[in-house]
């Protein structure tokens, strides 16, 4: 058997990310490849750097991509800001959360918890009195857009108490960016990390970070060696610093940055608070059509994120079943739960570039059809025109 060129199917991707790729920016990608210290590329490399600053509404010299999805991203943060021996106070409300737990865990550090139920914001109150009891702490972590349940919390009064206790914080953006809110300068945030993939919908593979002086300051005051050598921004530094003399530290993934270089321009055309506004609206839409179907939302209206709609499902449907119809006949993808959720909820996308009137339509269109081939006790019929009149 010979093995061909692959050529996927195209998808209307509506889950928890990836999201749909503009296709400017995979025309982007497509351009001739050149050197990663050819001066050409390297003055790409200051713009993005430029972009990615007004996308994170931050002065923060230290603002780059690191060549790696989002996970690295979180990965980077934690090795570089904790310390062996560190105490870590970690809001877990889901998946995300439970991943910083084992970042902090295995920097030799140790993990205060402060649990929330899923689908809940993190309590700030709750924060406080872990930082009350753990005079010790050094840093403080949380998820701003928990994309397993569909919940935002309160970035910026978390980041305030944290500061109160002299803690720096390590903030998960990896959902928000773009799509939610998010001033890093305000907010003072000291370390944060996002993706390319969610609601910047660019390919994935690439994981913007930012790092306040105060984050700088720590790093570079280390008693011990950042132990992943990839990720020791020390050294990355050498390549994404200031200046012309740029030394080699790893083959940047260039491509990959032709089209993120794409997507942040995309983003500013738009205007940061008009993307905003359109997760938002495009939210409402999908709102109307989910409740006009008699479906629900996992997350209380107050802490709901406009691109990642946690949606319960009809009483006694295969809900795995609903899925692969999406996908087979309309080529949607939608999101199953994930951890804990799992069978319990649907994951609705609206990030970036998916993030349109279009979509909400046919995704309520075709799930309003699915489930009523499936004899599922829902209101046929109803959810495309309530969309349309939110719309209108
Ligand atoms: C998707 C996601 C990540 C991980 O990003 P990858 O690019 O998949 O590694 C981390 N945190 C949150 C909140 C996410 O939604």
């Amino acid at each position: 058997m010979s093995i061909s060129s692959f050529h996927p199917p195209q998808r209307i991707l509506m889950g928890p990310g990836p999201s749909d790729v503009n296709p400017r920016i995979l025309e982007a990608m497509s351009r001739p490849t050149i050197g990663h210290l050819d001066p050409m590329f390297v003055s790409l490399m200051d713009e993005v750097k430029t972009l990615l600053q007004e996308t994170f509404l931050t002065k923060n010299k230290l603002t780059m991509p690191i060549s790696a999805p989002g996970s690295a991203g979180m990965e980077t943060c934690f090795v570089n800001l904790i310390e062996p021996g560190e105490t870590v106070i970690v809001c877990q409300n889901g998946v995300f959360g439970m991943r910083m737990i084992e970042n902090v865990e295995r920097c030799g550090a140790t993990a205060i918890v402060v649990e929330e139920a899923w689908g809940s914001p993190v309590d700030p109150n709750k924060l406080e009195e872990a930082l009350k009891a753990h005079p010790e702490a050094s840093t403080v972590a949380f998820v701003h857009a928990e994309t397993s349940t569909g919940a935002i919390s309160d970035a910026k009064t978390l980041v305030q108490i944290a500061h109160d206790y002299d803690c720096l914080t390590i903030v998960d953006a990896v959902t928000s960016l773009a799509g939610s809110e998010l001033r890093v300068d305000d907010w003072n945030i000291d370390a944060i990390y996002s993706g390319t993939q969610k609601c910047l919908s660019c390919v994935p593979g690439i994981s913007p970070v930012s790092f306040s002086e105060a984050a700088i300051n720590k790093i570079q005051n280390r008693n011990t060696k950042v132990q992943s050598w990839f990720m020791d921004l020390n050294l990355v530094m050498g390549y994404w610093g200031e200046g012309s003399q740029r030394s080699y530290h790893h083959t940047a993934p260039i491509n990959a940055l032709y089209a993120f270089h794409e997507s942040l321009v995309i983003l500013q055309e738009e205007g940061l608070e008009n993307s905003w506004a359109r997760h938002k609206r495009n939210h409402q839409a999908l709102k109307a059509g989910i409740e006009a179907m008699g479906l629900g939302f996992f997350v209380d209206e107050a802490y709901r994120l406009p691109q990642l709609n946690a949606v319960t499902l009809p009483e006694g449907i295969d809900e795995a079943a609903v899925r692969q119809q999406l996908l087979s006949r309309y080529n949607l993808e939608i999101g199953a739960g994930l951890g804990s959720m799992a069978g319990k909820i649907w994951r609705i996308g609206l990030m970036g570039y998916a993030s349109s009137q279009q979509n909400v339509l046919t995704c309520l269109g075709a799930l309003d059809a699915v489930l009523t081939n499936m004899n599922a006790k829902i209101d046929s019929g109803k959810a495309v025109t309530a969309a349309l009149k939110e719309f209108d």
